[in-house]
């Protein structure tokens, strides 16, 4: 038998077990005055309100929209903030839906310590992805779970997807980097390139592009800008290849030549990659593992 509060998700997950670690002020409003949003898993920060992973969802792609300003009630919340969070519900679960093939969602607030609000003390609204057969209703909390991707890779993945929705741009960057992160490939002297179609994913694009590139590939992380907000640049994905295959016009590059190669803005987007992947995959208890609500 398994503990109630285990689930089965490894490895990303032990890195947060047993921190116990505590953070001074409200986990929301943190991480909104800080500035990597990559690190502090914000997917995206509209004027009034904005939406960021939960690191310990019930389901797979378990997000919360939250309004920027620090209220615990409904009715303390700003008239600005209301809309804009009621006007992302459809966005955040439009880019779910296309990101996880999901069936369906749930939504909801838990106000007030004694409805189960991890945060209470400032307001959120979860979005829970749901699947045909993906066991029990809310409390799902109640069973153990199979968390099968990790952080990183969804954090990316739905990144993209709602920074498309904003911008209407589906044209995605695919830097492919080879098993050690030491070297990255080209295709033509230039990053690969894919623009997704009306109903594919970014990130079904992006690797489709480079598919041919390499056998076994992964989504390793978010390569864009670490704002997500209406500045960031353009998407771009990070994949990690076991093996790169030759063909004309590709070449696997040492990431310093890469790049001296490149023109300034594929450059820009290739450090980015490079620094998005350390503090995803080495991220301290104390700095994102508090994002923790309920
Ligand atoms: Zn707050």
């Amino acid at each position: 038998m398994v503990d109630a509060e285990q689930r089965l998700w490894a490895p990303w997950r032990m890195r947060y077990i047993g921190g116990g670690a505590t953070e001074d002020g409200c986990v929301f409003c943190n991480r909104l005055r800080a500035g990597n949003d990559v690190e502090s898993l914000i997917l995206l920060r509209g004027p009034n309100a904005f939406v960021i992973m939960n690191l310990f969802p019930y389901n797979t792609g378990h997000v919360m929209i939250v309004p920027n300003q620090h209220v615990a009630d409904l009715a303390d919340l700003p008239f600005e903030a209301a809309i804009d969070m009621t006007l992302l519900a459809p966005q955040v679960t439009g880019a779910l839906r296309r990101v996880l093939s999901c069936a369906g969602f749930n939504l909801g607030l838990n106000i007030g310590d004694v409805a189960g609000a991890g945060v209470a003390a400032h307001l959120h609204q979860h979005v829970v992805p749901r699947w045909v057969g993906d066991a029990n209703f809310m409390p799902i909390l109640a069973s153990t779970m199979v968390i099968p991707e990790l952080i990183p890779t969804t954090y990316a993945k739905i990144r993209a997807e709602l920074q498309r929705e904003m911008t209407a741009n589906a044209t995605c960057r695919a830097i492919v980097l080879t098993d050690d992160d030491r070297s990255v490939v080209l295709q033509d002297g230039a990053l690969p390139t894919a623009t997704a179609s009306e109903k594919q994913p970014v990130w079904k694009a992006a690797l489709g592009a480079v598919q041919s590139v390499a056998g076994d590939l992964e989504i390793a992380g978010w390569a864009g800008s670490e704002r997500a907000d209406a500045s960031a640049g353009p998407l771009a994905l990070t994949l990690r290849a076991v093996k790169v295959t030759d063909a004309p016009g590709r070449e696997v590059v040492g990431l310093t030549e890469a790049l001296d190669r490149l023109d300034e803005r594929e450059a820009v987007i290739l450090r980015r990659a490079r620094a998005n992947l350390a503090p995803s995959i080495a991220a301290p208890d104390d700095r994102i593992g508090q994002v923790s609500s309920s």
